[in-house]
């Protein structure tokens, strides 16, 4: 995996210059030779550990954090016969077998909660789809500025360490932008999905360390959501989300092999989590809410639905004097659909107020589909509390470490306070919401 074409001089950002700022950019060449694209902050070191080519124990100590988002796995998963490096990796470090994602169980609110260790009411993000009021609109939360409280990673850079982040999915590359000293930006892109290949992305993290060495590498493996997503014919789909399993063993096994390798190993916490787990739901089982609140004569044409799956966010768009007896309502009307488990104010969860006025929860075995019956056609979805139990372990060979299993109900929102505890980071401003597992 040596460097190859090193086009590093700085130059102003072409695309989308005042999100992405100033930066430069580095073509390294992955391990199958493809050519990988990585951006820069302005300035960064684009030459440091070259000696880390493989079977070379030579690398500078240094303190090291790897998360690793194994996208959408459930906790019964990880750690089976089918993926023996999982296996291998948990059981040198510390199980928290009672681990749970935080509401809205989605992607990209649990993935801001790893790097902030704050929940959605400071972080500003509570769900993948809100109803934007400023703008009128349904929307991803995609854009760096959607994020509001300082993560880890801006944290270590300001410290002089550096970080990177290698994330599969459009979205998070979005939200997270640069952030990063080094970010990878995903390719190629599955169609639909808008993710790349955890094989691609196992490259670009692989490149990632062993020519530019961050401290801390974020990374986001996309393939097990995206076969439990994406599959409709149902007597295939086991079949594909099994693939997807022995294939992010492999690419794990890869890394690991690569940490012990390159002599990294013994400075390194590894930390290995899903952002959520996954439910299928039966293809009967299907809740569509706008339709029947548009129906209602107190309501029509004054709610907006903003889907995430297992979790609608309900937000009244009518007249401000009318609001609590509206709220009341749609909440009766939720309550009375077939399908819906639950019904909660946005304080509750500690969603803050993009979470809209009302969320809904559906049962296990059920998805909404919002705002028509066809508008959710995948059977694989997650935002609900049956999607709340995630694989997450703490390894690695750094001293820290330590092994067995924890009782302990570790969440999402821990990982940020962990890699802190790592790198004596103080805490940032109010606090954090979650606990360092270290
Ligand atoms: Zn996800």
């Amino acid at each position: 995996m040596a460097p190859a074409d090193r086009t590093g001089g700085d130059e102003t950002g072409t695309v989308d210059a005042g999100a992405l700022g100033r930066r430069s950019f580095l073509r390294l060449t992955g391990a199958a030779g493809a050519s990988l694209l990585f951006s820069a902050a302005a300035g960064a070191p684009s030459t440091q550990a070259l000696t880390g080519v493989a079977g070379q124990a030579s690398v500078a100590r240094k303190r090291r954090a790897y998360v690793l988002v194994v996208d959408g796995a459930r906790p019964d998963e990880l750690g089976t016969a089918l993926t023996p490096h999982l296996r291998a990796l948990r059981d040198a470090g510390r199980n928290f077998p009672a681990a749970r994602s935080l509401p809205v169980m989605e992607t990209i609110p649990n993935h801001v909660m790893m790097m902030t260790g704050v929940r959605p009411d400071r972080s500003g993000v509570p769900a993948n789809a809100v109803y934007d009021r400023s703008e009128q609109t349904i929307r991803d939360l995609d854009r760096p500025s959607d994020l509001r409280f300082p993560t880890v990673i801006e944290r270590l850079n300001r410290k002089g360490f550096t970080t990177g982040t290698v994330l599969s999915k459009e979205y998070l590359f979005g939200i997270f932008g640069t952030r990063a000293t080094y970010r990878w930006e995903p390719a190629p892109i599955v169609p639909v999905s808008g993710h790349a290949p955890d094989a691609f992305t196992m490259d670009a993290a692989l490149s990632m360390v062993e020519e530019l060495d961050p401290n801390l590498v974020f990374v986001n493996l996309g393939d097990c959501d995206r076969m439990g997503h994406s599959d409709l014919t149902g007597t295939t789909l086991q079949a594909a989300r099994t693939a997807a399993l022995v294939d992010v063993d492999t690419q794990v096994g890869r890394f690991v092999d690569m940490l012990k390798t390159s002599g990294r190993w013994r400075d390194s916490v590894v930390i290995v989590l899903a952002d959520h787990s996954m439910d299928w739901s039966d293809p009967h089982q299907i809740i569509s809410l706008q339709p029947a609140l548009d129906a209602d004569p107190m309501l029509a044409g004054n709610v907006v639905v903003a889907q995430n799956g297992g979790a609608d966010l309900l937000s009244w768009t009518g007249p401000a004097d009318r609001r609590a007896p509206a709220l009341r309502r749609m909440r009766d009307i939720a309550l009375a659909t077939d399908g819906v488990l639950s019904v909660h104010e946005p304080a509750q969860l500690r969603l803050g107020d993009n979470a809209g006025d009302l969320v809904v929860y559906c049962r296990s075995g059920w998805r909404f589909s919002d705002p028509a019956p066809y508008s959710n056609p995948i059977p694989g979805n997650h935002g609900h509390p049956a999607t709340q139990p995630i694989p997450f372990f703490v390894s690695g060979g750094h001293r820290l470490v330590r092994q067995g299993t924890s009782s302990a109900a570790a969440r999402t929102v821990d990982v940020a306070p962990t890699v802190g505890t790592l790198f004596g980071l103080g805490d940032p401003r109010g606090g954090y919401d979650g606990t360092s597992r270290l």
